[in-house]
């Protein structure tokens, strides 16, 4: 009995001893059992790790008919790990993308014959059971789908030759397989002058090995046209290629687009994707079927047989940095994933993260520019409208949020028969509820955080936990019948107000909690596409990709969401994603109007996007970002201890805190209770590390966090480069 090193995809780095009568190989997969439970796991060593009892060793149960990890994955999940301080046996478990991937699931029922052909001399069948005999002439076994289809006879036959004991009938399970995917990649768009300038560029790389290069156009200027024709290139080369994409910005106008051009559609990896779905799609990128895959982050972990090139779009999209389980960028995993595999990757963005522009200035990353938007498309106007001067006028329905000036162009874009689009980063009716008789704010039990009131279902839901009551009638405090009041605007308000001064108009809301269903987001996009709609209102997943020919004017309720937060990112992201919006306009023929409502008319950031001058905001940013030592000139990591009992977390969070490194070029913040003190029931502590860019951060947290001991109530979690610090 041979022993082998198993890693499992738990929280562990250390690998498990199992015993095999036979020879295995690295990175094959196998099943184990560990505890109670079953788990796939890879062979990770060749030989003893652990000085256990030989009779202690359990064996392995069976070994999985799949190609092994290959050495790159088994690189991309140390680095992971490594990198972010996670266990590797969490990263594993993002590349076997849900343990019951690997396992057989398809009944299937096989047929065998119990009395030779030879044997039937003398006895008088029907032809229909003569074609099974025969049929089985030359072979042992076969499933009941081939048996009907080459004899012709019916089940009825094959269940009465059961009965009368010729047939022998046993069920397997076996893997269900997804068919290969065949691209055609005759569809090639004609491309303008310029596009094709940066389609050639982009080809070339996918043939050289790693590169990793910005694709940097403005709205509308036609990026994915442009790396479809890498994304071609490799597909020739019958490599595999995955495009991450946000999860929101996914809808079946992507995919539309992606089929015309490939005559396939995508095999599709996010969270909302059913279970069975998922375990088809894993195999067949294990298997090499699957030729072009587009996901979530998650999907960089899949175990891809011949990845030939990743396309990040909206690279500077914040979705792709997790921060559960394990925290890592996907933009920035996804470049060493590339590096690893020695293959390019194409950054798609119009608003690129300082990180990402630092970069190519280093000459780390290449740059490839679109500066026109297609066709007749030119980049819209924007206005600001100051809050203070232009004050929404109160209506029949109660307070208003849109002001006059908006009000106005909103009547003439609805006479002229064109598409509106309002933009409020914030779900549901109203941000909190305040009861006007005694004051009270409804919290939610489990955060330390306001319930936004949802009016359609009509519910209070808190937007970080997901807790849900029914919105009550009296106070909960000092049950006044008619104290309860809305605070502030959400998306539903504004269609409220909308509905009210336009009666006629089409309304539509698009947000991510109303719609989190991807049917419905196409469902809205499609009616709009199809001018079905007059003015659509939204959150932020309006922000990105969509493309509305017909849409000329676009308000932004409140620009000033987000500007005034501390966070390092607060005015990038504001910047972005104001930038996105204003992109969604006037991307046909007819010219786009953007309306930015603030209160603030002379802020820079503000100042940057009316100019559409982004140059002069990332010297803004980068010069504060300099000043303060920030990242990308510096680096940043969060220690978040957390635990359902508070003191126990407090404890811990002040113990890691008497113990900070004290060294040149490293600086520490905190301990200090989270602004976000209690989330999802555990109470939360913050410590912050800064160091010099030279420092190897993740050995100086590693020898930190090794010096306290963390009871097993508590919870320590690392954010390297963190992009929340609530
Ligand atoms: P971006 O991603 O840069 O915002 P898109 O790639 O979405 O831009 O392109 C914007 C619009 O212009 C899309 O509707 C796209 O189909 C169209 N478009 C861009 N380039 C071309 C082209 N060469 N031929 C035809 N349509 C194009
Ligand atoms: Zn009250
Ligand atoms: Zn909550």
């Amino acid at each position: 009995m041979a022993v082998y090193g198993v890693l499992l995809p738990l929280v562990f780095d250390d690998v498990f001893d199992y015993s095999f009568d036979g020879e295995l190989n690295i990175g094959q997969m196998v099943l184990v059992s560990f505890g109670k439970e079953e788990l796939v796991g890879v062979i990770y060593k060749i030989g003893k790790t652990a000085k256990i009892d030989d009779k202690k060793i359990k064996p392995i149960k069976m070994v999985f008919d799949l190609p092994p990890i290959s050495d790159e994955l088994f690189s991309f999940i140390e680095k992971v790990a490594q990198y972010n301080l996670a266990p590797k046996g969490m990263v594993l478990k993002m590349v076997l993308g849900q343990t019951s991937n690997q396992l057989p699931k398809q009944k299937v029922q096989l047929y065998s014959l119990k009395i030779k052909n030879e044997n039937l001399d003398g006895i008088r069948i029907s032809s229909g059971r003569k074609a099974v005999f025969d049929f089985f002439n030359d072979r042992t076994e076969a499933e009941k789908d081939v048996i009907l289809k080459e004899t012709g006879v019916s089940e009825n036959v094959l269940n009465a030759m059961i009965k009368s004991g010729f047939l022998d009938k046993r069920e397997i399970l076996v893997n269900e397989e997804a068919i290969e995917q065949i691209v055609n990649l005759s569809n090639k768009v004609e491309l303008t002058d310029e596009q094709e300038k940066a389609a050639q560029n982009l080809v070339v790389k996918v043939d050289n090995g790693f590169s990793a290069t910005l694709l940097d156009g403005i709205t509308g200027s036609g990026k994915t046209e442009v790396y479809f024709e890498a994304v071609a290139r490799a597909l020739e080369l019958s490599k595999q290629v995955l495009v991450l994409v946000p999860e929101i910005s996914l809808t079946t106008q992507w995919l539309k687009r992606f089929e015309k051009r490939f005559g396939v559609i995508p095999l599709i990896w996010h969270s909302e994707v059913p279970l069975k779905e998922k375990a088809k799609t894993w195999k067949a990128i294990i298997n090499g079927k699957a030729k072009v895959v587009v996901g979530a982050r998650s999907s960089l972990f899949l175990p891809y047989s011949n990845l030939g090139i990743i396309v990040v779009d909206e690279s500077h999209d914040h979705s792709f940095k997790q921060e559960s389980l394990v925290n890592y960028q996907g933009r920035d995993m996804a470049v060493l994933r590339a590096h690893l595999e020695r293959i390019p990757i194409v950054l798609s963005t119009a608003t690129p993260d300082l990180e990402t522009i630092v970069n190519v200035e280093e000459g780390k990353y290449d740059i490839v520019k679109l500066r026109k938007r297609f066709a007749k498309a030119v980049l819209p106007e924007i206005k600001i409208i100051d809050i203070k001067k232009d004050k929404p006028e109160k209506g029949t329905w109660g307070v208003s949020f849109i002001t006059p000036t908006l009000v106005d162009e909103l009547k003439n874009n609805l006479k002229k028969g064109e598409q509106s689009m309002l933009f409020l980063n914030r779900r549901g009716y109203a941000p909190l509820m305040i009861c006007r008789d005694c004051g009270h704010r409804i919290q939610c039990p489990h955060c330390t955080a306001w319930l936004a009131e949802h009016r359609i279902s009509g519910e209070l839901i808190c937007h970080h936990c997901g807790f849900r009551m029914f919105t009550p009638k009296r106070c909960p405090d000092c049950a006044s019948e008619d104290g309860l009041t809305a605070c502030g605007p959400g998306v539903e308000r504004i269609a409220e107000e909308v509905k009210n001064r336009f009666p006629d108009a089409r309304v539509e809301i698009l947000s991510s909690d109303i719609t989190t269903n991807y049917k419905e987001i196409s469902n809205v996009i499609k009616k709009t596409q199809d001018r079905e709609v007059d003015i659509l209102i939204g959150t932020q997943i309006l922000a990105k990709g969509h493309n509305f020919p017909d849409l000329t004017l676009v308000g932004v309720i409140d620009a000033d969401l987000g500007l005034m937060g501390s966070d390092l990112r607060s005015s990038e992201q504001t910047f972005q994603l104001l930038s996105q919006v204003a992109g969604r306009a006037g991307r046909g023929e007819k010219k786009g109007l953007v309306y930015l409502q603030t209160l603030y008319p002379d802020n820079l950031v503000l100042d940057a996007v009316i100019k559409h001058d982004r140059d002069s905001f990332v010297d803004i940013e980068k010069n504060a970002r300099l000043l303060l030592k920030m990242p990308p000139y510096g680096k940043l990591a969060a220690i978040i201890v957390s635990s359902t009992n508070c003191e126990a977390a407090e404890t811990t969070a002040y113990m890691l805190g008497k113990c900070a490194p004290r060294m040149e070029n490293i600086m520490t913040l905190g301990p200090a209770p989270a602004q976000l003190h209690l989330l999802r029931g555990r109470y939360r502590y913050r410590l912050l590390l800064k160091t010099a860019k030279n420092v190897n951060i993740q050995e100086v947290l590693k020898k930190w966090l090794s010096m306290v001991k963390v009871k097993s109530n508590v919870r320590i979690d690392v954010d390297i480069n963190p992009y929340s610090f609530m």
